[in-house]
């Protein structure tokens, strides 16, 4: 309720009978009581308008496959303007999710996105970015890419694109699958890798921001070297496993324990990922070679710790007796289980390495 002092007679126009007019030390006090309700002519309707169209972007989705099409669900439903243009032609998927798809990348450039938002494989992303027609955008346009590698897209952008576009990698840690009922509380990684210093620069790359702190995503800013390091040890590491279990083609049990239904979940989650794009976490994460050799390493560490035990067992079977009455030093070792705690020593990149 707004309330407002004036010594002198009051010169608005608003309905007398909202007024009360009030006397103290011989000056009449003005207060009002109530406000007329919002007409869409009002200052603040007009505001609040211009506010909720200011909020909203034009964003062109390039790659409009699996993941693409996913984020432009989400894009569409918190009322941007989302336009696609993808290789194949996907324009009746895109008809279904109330976006306008573009055959030629032409003519979706002409149509001046205030957002470029690469969606594209890992492998095929530098040919793609090369095959746009840069100078029919304009001058001041954000790109935006969500490749799971960071350090390759971030390098790459910076190479090819004209010095006024803004660059912003980021990486939404979920997909299809694991994002599907919502995507509250899972991680968004972002690096502002190339800002201008302009407001309106600065606030457009806050509102696609927004965009995922809207879904209640845990934002995190990050570099995509730190990035990298992080997702070869943990999301490398983890579509390796649910690759490999899908090799041995698990199956459900009647007596199926939690654990392995977690299994079942990681290969069900993994396996609806394209080749493409697990072949892409390998060869443009540079940790990512490392990460395999570690899990060779940790998978042959095991085994003889197996071997070794069963080699003392079949000793001691074998030799008790005699070596029971032979030298002490030649006893079997075998029957000492080894701790539970054993693992290899970190990777080399990751102990102590510095953000960059
Ligand atoms: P993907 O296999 O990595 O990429 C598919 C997309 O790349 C499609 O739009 C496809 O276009 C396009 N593409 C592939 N080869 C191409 C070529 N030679 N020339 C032009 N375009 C080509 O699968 P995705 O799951 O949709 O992933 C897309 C991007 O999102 C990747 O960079 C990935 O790392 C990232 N990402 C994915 C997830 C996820 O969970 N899936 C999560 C986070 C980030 P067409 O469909 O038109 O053929």
């Amino acid at each position: 309720m707004l309330s407002l002092s004036s010594p002198q007679p009051s010169t608005t126009t608003k309905p007398t009978s909202l007024l009360r007019q009030h006397h103290h030390h011989g000056h009449p006090t003005l207060k009002i009581r109530a406000i007329d309700a919002a007409q869409p002519f009002d200052y603040e309707t007009r505001i609040s308008t211009r506010y909720i169209q200011s909020t909203k972007l034009k964003i062109a989705v390039i790659g409009f496959g699996n993941f693409g099409q996913f984020l432009s669900k989400t894009l569409v439903a918190q009322g941007h303007t989302v336009l696609a243009h993808s290789r194949s032609d996907h324009s009746a998927a895109a008809a279904n999710l109330g976006v306008s798809f573009y055959v030629d990348p032409d003519d979706l450039c002409e149509e001046h996105p205030e957002v470029i938002l690469l969606c594209t494989s890992i492998l095929s992303t530098r040919s793609v970015l090369s095959s746009l027609p840069f100078q029919r955008l304009k001058r001041s346009t954000l790109f935006v890419d969500v490749l799971s590698v960071k350090e390759f897209a971030r390098d790459l952008l910076i190479q090819s694109l004209p010095p006024d576009f803004d660059i912003l990698c980021t990486h939404p840690m979920f997909g299809p699958e694991s994002g599907k009922n919502g995507w509250k509380g899972l991680p968004f990684v972002y690096d502002r890798v190339r800002v201008g210093k302009e407001e309106s620069r600065v606030l457009r790359c806050e509102r696609f921001l927004e965009i995922f702190e809207k879904e209640g995503c845990r934002m995190v800013e990050m570099s995509c070297a730190e990035h990298d390091r992080h997702a070869a040890g943990s999301q490398f590491i983890t579509h390796t496993m649910g690759r490999v279990l899908q090799k041995l083609g698990l199956e459900e049990t009647p007596i199926s324990t939690k654990g392995y239904e977690t299994l079942l979940d990681l290969v069900e989650n993994t396996a609806s990922d394209s080749f493409d794009l697990y072949y892409g976490l390998f060869m443009y994460n540079k940790n990512a070679m490392e990460q395999l050799e570690r899990l060779d390493l940790a998978f042959e560490q095991l085994r003889k710790e197996l071997f070794e035990i069963l080699h003392g067992a079949v000793r001691s079977q074998l030799f008790g007796e005699a070596e029971r009455g032979g030298r002490e030093d030649e006893r079997p070792v075998g029957w000492e289980l080894p701790s539970n705690r054993r693992a290899l020593p970190p990777p080399s990149e990751t102990v102590g390495a510095e953000n960059s």
